[in-house]
This record gives structure tokens, sequence and C-alpha cells, in this order.
């Protein structure tokens, strides 16, 4: 991490550093190019490494664990009820996430990628500002943008700390166990997020504006998911923004 200097230039800026910003660093810098990648964040990794695909593959690798001693009582073996450690399971999360952003530092280093911390604003087409950061500009000869995307609140409900309304990302924090837990959106994050949360116990209804689930999946592979999913959640709401249908 670059410290102290408050003006530098680069051949390539790459701002972002998730899976899209840190593939076009790793690959610019192996076609031999001066480039440096500013983020937010300390590390790299993105919404991917630190709020979605890997602590949520995480938490539900975790729950086809906690699927499969109960899948086994039809065969004669059966488990005692789950004792759930909410910490414990936060911090082996944490770990899993942590060693994939540290290996994403040793990836950018042995490449000589220069990583700055800070919140890039263009200044024109040649120079960014940074906030938030030791380096105050950066001139710059390439950009690349990469600064992904956010989840979109409910009008007039933003996501809050300790509010009972989260994202995914609030989700993924484990904040506590609802007993009752409502999901807006039938998207694989969606469905993700309440499989975890029904294998630790909370009661899900999953309500979606369409007729389907995973809208974007192939019917034939989505369908044998889906029949599971009726069984692990409590309600699944169909054309839930007109007039519902109870699965
Ligand atoms: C719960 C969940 C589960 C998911 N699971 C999967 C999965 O299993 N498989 C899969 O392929 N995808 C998955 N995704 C999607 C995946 O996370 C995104 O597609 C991916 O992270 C997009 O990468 P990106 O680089 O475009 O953006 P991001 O990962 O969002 O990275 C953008 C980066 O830009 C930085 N940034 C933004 N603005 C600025 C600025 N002005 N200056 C400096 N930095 C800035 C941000 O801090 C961030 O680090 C999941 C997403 C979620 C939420």
């Amino acid at each position: 991490m670059v410290m102290g200097e408050l003006s530098q230039d680069t051949e390539v800026l790459v701002i972002g550093a998730g899976p899209g910003g840190y593939a076009a660093a790793f690959r610019a810098a192996d076609l031999g190019m001066d480039v440096t990648m500013v983020d937010v964040a300390e590390r790299p990794g993105g919404a991917c490494v630190f709020r979605g695909c890997i602590p949520s593959k995480a938490l539900l690798f975790m729950a086809d664990l906690l699927h499969d001693t109960r899948r086994v009582a039809p065969m004669g073996i059966t488990f005692g009820e789950p004792e759930l450690d909410l910490g414990k399971i936060r911090d082996w999360k944490n770990g899993v996430v942590d060693q994939l952003a540290e290996g994403l530092v040793t990836l950018s280093e042995k490449r000589g990628i220069q990583r700055i911390q800070g919140r890039a604003f263009f200044e024109n087409s040649k120079e960014v500002r940074l906030q938030d950061s030791e380096v105050s500009r950066i001139r710059f000869r390439h950009a690349i943008l990469a600064t992904g995307s956010h989840p979109r609140p409910l009008p007039d409900r933003p996501f809050e700390k300790g509010s009972r309304i989260m994202d995914s990302a609030g989700a993924l924090e484990l904040p506590d166990i609802p007993e009752r837990l409502l999901i807006l959106g039938g998207g694989y994050i969606a469905l993700e997020m309440g499989s975890v949360y029904a294998a630790l116990g909370s009661r899900v209804t999953v309500a979606v504006r369409s007729e389907r689930l995973l809208r974007g999946a192939d019917p034939d592979l989505a369908e044998p998911l889906i029949r599971r999913l009726k069984e692990t959640f409590e309600n699944i709401w169909f054309n839930s923004n007109s007039r519902p249908r109870r699965y």
C-alpha cells in the first residue's frame, strides 16, 4: 500500500478492485504495463470476496451440511438438533473471506501492481482525485472503471445497521437468527440467503413479483432446486405485487 505520496502517475489506473477490476489489473500487469489499482476497501476482492460469492458460499456449505444431517434420517441415522454458535460461525466465515482477500493481495504484489486505498473521482480525462486516501491525485494514461453495483433499497427504507430490513451484505453478517424472515426477490442471492437462514432455524417466506424463481436460469436446471426450496421455505409467494398465489 502506498503511503504519503500526494500525487502520482500511472499508465493504467483501475478503479475498483472487485473481480472485474483485479482481473483487468492482473491482465494489464501481465502484459507489462504499469498498473495502479484503487479501491475504497483496504484489500482487493470487492463485493464478491467481502459481501457476496465467498461468504455466501461458505455459509451455503454449512447450510448443506446441516441439511445432510437431516436428510439421512430415513436411512436410519438420526443426529440430535445441532447446537449453533453464531459467533464461531461468523468467525469461520470471516476467516474464509480473509484467506481469499490475502491471496489477492499476494497476487497483486507478485505482479507489481500498486494498490491504493481511497475513493476516486474524475477531475478530467487524465486525472482522478482521491478521497480518504494518503494519495490525493493520480494522473493516468488509461483508466478502467470497475466500480460494481449496489443493492437497491426499498423506497424510504434505507438499509441501516441494526435495522430489521437488511440487504444481502447485512444478512451475510448474521446479526442474529430471526424466528421468521421475509425475503423479497427470487434470484439466486435471495434463495441463497433464504437457504442459509432456513438451515439455521428461521421460518423463511420468499415473495417474488413474477411467476417463477430464478428467472434467468434454465428452467430444467432450476426445477430440482425449486422443488427442494418448496420444502425448505415456509412459503413462496409468486406474483406478490398483484394477486398472491401461495405454494
Ligand atoms: C450475496 C451475493 C452472492 C454472490 N454470489 C456470486 C457467485 O456465486 N458467483 C458469481 O459469479 N457472482 C456472485 N455474486 C456477484 C458478484 O459478487 C459480482 O458479480 C461481482 O462482485 C462484480 O464484480 P465487480 O468487480 O464488477 O464489482 P464489485 O465486486 O462490486 O467491486 C467494485 C469495487 O469498486 C469499489 N469502488 C466503487 N466505487 C469506487 C470509487 N469511486 N473509487 C474506488 N473504488 C470504488 C468498491 O469498493 C468495490 O470494491 C454474488 C453477489 C452477492 C451480493
